[in-house]
């Protein structure tokens, strides 16, 4: 049923998203607002709804694999906090301090599960807080290796009547009839929700009080997992010895960036005025021992964040000094102030170890040199115009897609089946295929074998095809993978995931002969030979992984990659990373080694300006 269903809806909302973008009076984008509003409610349904029948039919397997659980749910939170934020409440997250960082099992059930009962908790409270707490549960029946974990998502909101707590985990079912009217929803969601704790080897309850609030809880079990990743990522740059000055009116987060920038090493000096920091700042530097980093907090009494960068943007002796602001909420023009105050970095509060982290390395590495930064960025962001064929026997998707891509300077041809798009692949040269995988007369999945195997035969580099199947489910993106696909996309199919995907083709599309000149921050001269012989060693590795099948460790390399790429001035290879990290995970020989052929060219062109 799914393709069937899909198919449909991602030309109604394709097609209300393009027609939202052309003029129209007041009352014509009113109407468009409802009828898109319409379609991703419907959207909703349906998905729950399939969801909701493989579940039952026991077509649901668990994936397994490591995961880092606190930023899971961290990032969870983080796409819920601008709904939470926008009602004034509070999203708070808590983890009990024997919680494992990394833990084995199905990551996205897991995340679907929290998105789900926060979802809910933020939509039934109108005042005050929606709290996650995850805990340990030393329960006798897990066993060596693995650990039970307890989530209670709490909430201060309008509570479920007693009479009713045994029902909302029923299908279609809602406390409140007049539910529907206020708040929306299918009633669909706990019934999910409980079908999957169960797949977890867990269980849901509930305790509410009308008018007080509400608390879910439910446990699953879990592999404890490995660190190695992060711990692989936190020896790349080296902090140690960095003089930093933290400037914050708040003495709680002083301390806490404080203890911070401590552990990795760095010799931070907290002070909780601008005014006081800035005559620190000056002082330092006359004795000739500069700070080379200032975190600013964004609002302060008296002398805000944005003051003091404009004081140390104005005196010609802090000016090359790199800035990073830390702020609660960014308002209308503080980007753009931010950009004209030279500040490298902007974090919003709550601030995550693992951003800082990555966001000092970047702001360090790079000097905090805007020229450097423009010419590097602009290296990826030069538009390449691709040749695309795009394969689809609906002409409303194809339409669509063509829509979606009218702006850019790609060519576009199209075939209405797989084997038209097979002929016109062996006939001309293009940079990459969009393939629907559900076509008459030949499917992607053959389709793409076909045009694999007679790149083979003829010693061709494989050419991007990126699948577009109606099916959300993993087993399915497998299987356009296995076919040779280089990467899957789910339908309705968004105008910007589309974009963003091909992007990332752009960039890694290699243009032969020309030198592709990469500019580098001259402090980093020495290091650059070692970094990019390292590359090549790299390259070496994935053959030999290859070999062996062993992804863990291409993966591994990929994220590496992706982590350090920036911070060295090569955005390139922060893409390359993450695309291998990506193939690596799932499993994509072919398209490894593609990408191993592409770092080969790039390190081969490369010429590097010290500036
Ligand atoms: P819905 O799509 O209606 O939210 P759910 O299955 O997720 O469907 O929830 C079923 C019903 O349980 C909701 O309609 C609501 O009445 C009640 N409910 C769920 N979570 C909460 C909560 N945190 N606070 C109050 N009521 C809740």
């Amino acid at each position: 049923m799914s393709h069937e269903i899909r198919t449909p809806m991602n030309a109604i909302l394709g097609m209300a998203d393009l027609l939202s973008e052309t003029p129209l009076n007041e009352e014509q984008s009113k109407y468009v607002q409802i009828f898109r509003s319409a379609g991703d409610n419907l959207l909703t349904l349906i998905n729950d709804i399939l969801d909701l029948s493989k579940v039952e039919a026991g077509q649901i397997e668990l994936e397994s694999a490591n995961f880092s659980l606190v930023s899971l749910v961290e990032k969870t939170c983080d796409v819920l906090a601008l709904r939470a934020h926008q009602k004034g409440l509070e999203l708070l997250t808590m983890f009990a301090p024997d919680v494992p960082s990394h833990v084995i099992g199905d990551s996205s059930r897991l995340q679907q599960v929290l998105v789900n009962l926060i979802g809910n908790a933020i939509k039934f409270t109108e005042h005050g807080e929606v709290v996650v707490k995850v805990d340990l549960e030393n329960s006798p029946k897990t066993h060596h290796g693995q650990c039970r974990l307890r989530f209670s998502i709490v909430d201060t909101g309008i509570g479920i009547p007693a009479d009713k707590l045994g029902m909302i985990f029923d299908r279609f079912t809602q406390a409140d009839s007049s539910t529907t009217r206020k708040y929306g929803g299918t009633g669909l969601g706990l019934a999910i929700t409980k079908r999957m704790v169960e797949l977890m080897q867990g269980s849901i309850v509930v305790l509410s009080e009308v008018g007080k609030g509400s608390t879910f809880t439910f446990d699953a079990e879990f592999g404890i997992g490995s660190v190695e990743l992060e711990e692989i990522q936190k020896t790349e740059i080296n902090l140690v010895g960095i003089r930093a000055m933290v400037i914050d009116d708040n003495a709680t987060n002083l301390l806490i960036l404080k203890e911070t920038l401590n552990s990795w090493g760095l010799i931070p000096t907290v002070i909780n005025n601008g005014g006081e920091a800035l005559d620190k700042l000056k002082l330092a530097k006359e004795q000739g021992r500069p700070y080379q980093l200032v975190l600013l907090d964004g609002r302060m009494p008296e002398m805000d964040g944005y003051q003091v960068a404009q004081a140390i943007q104005e005196d010609p002796g802090l000016v090359g000094t790199t800035v990073m602001m830390l702020t609660s909420d960014m308002r209308i023009g503080d980007t753009e102030r931010i950009n004209k105050l030279g500040i490298s970095a902007y974090l919003i509060k709550p601030i995550k170890r693992v951003e800082l982290r990555h966001a000092i390395e970047r702001a360090i590495s790079k000097g905090q040199k805007a020229s450097t930064l423009a010419i590097t960025e602009d290296h990826t962001q030069s538009s390449t115009s691709l040749r695309i064929l795009l394969v689809d026997d609906s002409m409303d998707n194809q339409m669509l897609i063509k829509a979606f891509l009218k702006d850019s300077s790609h060519a576009i041809d199209t075939a209405e089946n797989g084997r038209i798009a097979y002929e016109k692949v062996l006939a001309s040269d293009y940079d990459l295929v969009l393939m629907d995988m559900q076509m008459p007369v030949m499917d992607g999945y053959a389709a793409t074998k076909a045009i694999r195997e007679w790149e083979q035969q003829h010693h061709k580099q494989p050419i991007p095809i990126i699948a577009l199947t109606a099916y959300a489910l993993n087993e399915d993106a497998n299987r356009s993978i296995e076919a040779g696909c280089s990467a899957h996309l789910t339908k309705p199919i968004k105008k910007s995931t589309l974009l963003e995907t091909i992007k990332r083709y752009e960039t890694l599309s290699h243009q032969p002969v020309e030198k592709i000149k990469v500019a580098v921050d001259k402090d980093l001269e020495e290091l650059i030979p070692d970094f990019l012989e390292h590359r090549y060693e790299d390259l070496k590795m994935i053959g030999d992984a290859i070999q062996h099948g062993d992804y863990d460790i291409i993966q591994r390399l990929g994220h590496t990659i992706k982590g350090i790429g920036g911070g060295y001035g090569f955005p390139y290879l922060s893409e390359w990373g993450k695309q291998v990290e990506q193939a690596a995970r799932d499993r994509n020989e072919e398209w490894i080694r593609v990408l191993a052929h592409q770092l080969t060219d790039y390190l081969t062109h490369l010429e590097i300006m010290y500036e």
